[in-house]
């Protein structure tokens, strides 16, 4: 079982972010305080009470101190069993790691990382108004490793307007040169109510090129095989087999809980997410009352799913999951996939071609059961 824990709190607003998170953190000392009372009113959500996955994510979970990392694993504790070999990941940021506070994160049983470098350009981490310059991208790589954190992650994006690919090339080296056996690279999408998204309805910005997103894809496949990675996910590469559990766990539909304001939960049949406001989270959790909305997945929503995610895996879909649920229509589609180079099928398993990898949502969606 898997526990999700939404840290709603950041120094600065990312311009691509649509996250849930507030910058303003005077209530941080009370949101661990409701997060850990929603661990104990969701403690009968998950049946099986071992966790082999911790993820706190956020928002940005670096910004706790150590108390407060200390006070939800205390929280956790009273309700489930963690694991000997289960994942605890914590995302942070580069400004927050120093070596004192990474050794006091491996103290308190955070075993991996997930590191927001996005960039080693100082032009780029300005034009994403990320809170890191390009100097702390890299001396935080060089302290996780002499912390002796031997699983950690990066973050990157890529598709940067006024990124060349020689520049993404270079970042990418620069990245898969310290040892780290695991890589999330994202193309940068603007959203909806975020800056990025307010300039390019106001013409400001141009939107993204997708030529070049597709090159920067390209390239990005290229180094990371020739440094020895697995693609198993399409934005996720890992090295000697370290995939990420608690993502991998999302992919292949396990029941998780999600606390925190915005947190989503599934338990296999329903999926449900906590609302995405801070103070009336408080206000509600305050009140011993869990204040969520819940959706119940039908048979095809949940095929649907597995489609959505399992194709944005290494592993496919298992057409043998959904099987009493395919006609003659999905294998014509699929069928049609197949002879344009953009799915192949193993046995029973539907793949992504690298081609098709390039056009995953589009693929999906067109193979959903309706
Ligand atoms: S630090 Fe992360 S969660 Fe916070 S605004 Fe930036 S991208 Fe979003």
């Amino acid at each position: 079982m898997h526990l999700y824990l939404h840290i709603p709190f950041c120094k600065q607003a990312c311009h691509y972010c649509d996250f849930h998170f507030s910058t303003n953190t005077t209530q941080k000392t009370r949101m661990v305080q409701a997060i850990t009372k929603e661990i104990l009113l969701q403690k009968e959500y998950l049946k099986n009470k071992e966790l082999s996955s911790v993820y706190f994510g956020g928002g940005t979970p670096s910004l706790l101190n150590t108390a407060e990392i200390e006070i939800l694993f205390k929280s956790i504790q009273s309700v489930f069993s963690i694991h000997k070999n289960a994942e605890i990941t914590l995302e942070a940021n580069p400004d927050d790691i120093t070596f004192q506070r990474l050794l006091d994160w491996k103290a308190a049983g955070i075993n991996r990382l997930s590191i927001g470098i996005q960039s080693f350009d100082e032009n780029q981490l300005k034009f994403l108004n990320r809170a890191h310059n390009a100097e702390e991208s890299e001396q935080c790589l060089k302290d996780a490793l002499k912390a002796g954190f031997e699983d950690f992650s990066l973050d990157l994006i890529y598709a940067i307007p006024s990124d060349s690919n020689d520049l993404w090339r270079l970042s990418l080296n620069k990245a898969l040169s310290f040892e780290t056996n695991h890589l999330s690279a994202y193309c940068l999408t603007i959203e909806d109510k975020t800056v990025f998204g307010n300039r390019l309805s106001k013409q400001q910005m141009r939107p993204i090129d997708e030529e070049l997103a597709s090159d920067q894809f390209t390239i990005l496949l290229e180094e990371t095989t020739r440094n020895g990675f697995e693609q198993y996910e399409i934005s996720n590469f890992a090295r000697k087999q370290h995939y990420a559990k608690h993502n991998s766990s999302y992919w292949q539909g396990e029941p998780y809980l999600g606390v925190g304001p915005s947190a989503h939960s599934y338990d296999g049949q329903n999926r449900q997410w906590n609302i995405s406001n801070n103070s009336l989270y408080l206000k509600s959790i305050e009140k011993e009352l869990v204040p969520f909305e819940i959706e119940t997945l039908s048979e095809k929503d949940r095929a649907n799913e597995l489609i959505m995610t399992g194709l944005r895996t290494m592993w496919g879909v298992d057409t043998q999951k959904i099987n009493h649920l395919i006609d003659q229509e999905f294998k014509a589609r699929s069928q049609q996939f197949i002879h344009d180079g953009l799915l192949l099928k193993e046995n029973t398993i539907l793949k992504l071609t690298n081609k098709g990898k390039l056009q995953a949502d589009r693929i999906a969606s067109e193979l959903f059961f309706t």
